[in-house]
């Protein structure tokens, strides 16, 4: 199942309730986040089904290192050929496979981190992404670095249609929220980091939850508003 979220931005079901973003660039196209080892087949599914072949898929942009978001990494990689890029302080965590010891505050985060079924074929990045860059080739994807989820969280920006990709910063499951701070790897850096989204989006779309437009986008801008004025 997909969604236009935003023009050149299709908002792609990897299961009932988790998303990937397929972004239209200059060069080909750039995935945004890949999902559970079960996603690659979703994800190729809708990109034929929207016409573009799987070597289409030019880069994969990785919001961060947790099983849900780069369990299916490795067979992507395979079957498109993209190039992987994650920011500097998660690649170690993608190229080891799973969530290090450390990796969550909380000790249910650091529990379920020891399951086997919540590890990942290691991935070597192909390059990384640094605060403020604009992607190359995806059309205008800016990175913004929003540490506390992950060390190397992103959010992207997408310029041309001031359109933001969330990766689990945020999630709108039933409510804005920012997730069990147990599952976060320094829960007190997340709202200085999302005072950094700009103001003025078109649309928001969220790797866990619906997405939002019209309305819905000025109830997100005062959620964030109150998490740094609290
Ligand atoms: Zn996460
Ligand atoms: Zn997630």
């Amino acid at each position: 199942m997909h969604t236009q979220l935003a023009p050149g931005i299709t908002q792609i079901a990897t299961t009932k309730r988790d998303h990937a973003f397929l972004v239209e660039g200059d060069d080909g196209l750039t995935l945004v986040d890949v999902g559970w080892a079960k996603a690659p087949g979703a994800l190729l599914d809708t990109a034929a089904a929207l016409g573009h072949h799987p070597s289409d898929i030019r880069r994969i942009v990785i919001t961060h290192a947790h099983p849900d978001h780069v369990q299916g990494a490795a067979e992507l990689r395979r079957r498109t050929g993209a190039r992987i890029l994650i920011h500097e302080a998660d690649r170690a965590w993608l190229e080891a496979g799973r969530v290090p010891a450390e990796g969550r505050s909380g000790a249910l985060g650091r529990l379920i981190d020891r399951v086997p079924k919540l590890h990942w074929t290691p991935v070597p990045a192909d390059g990384t992404l640094a605060d403020g860059e604009l992607v190359e080739g995806s059309g205008g994807l800016r990175v913004i670095h929003t540490p506390g989820h992950t060390p190397g969280h992103v959010v992207l920006f997408h310029e041309p249609t001031r359109t933001v990709l969330m990766g689990d910063a945020a999630f709108n499951r039933g409510e804005l929220a920012l997730g069990p701070a147990a599952l976060a790897a320094d829960p007190a850096l997340r709202p200085g980091s999302l005072a950094r989204i700009p103001d003025n989006l078109h649309a928001v779309g969220f790797a866990h939850g619906a997405p939002l437009t019209g309305s819905g986008v000025d109830t997100f801008q005062d959620f964030l508003r109150t998490l740094t004025t609290d």
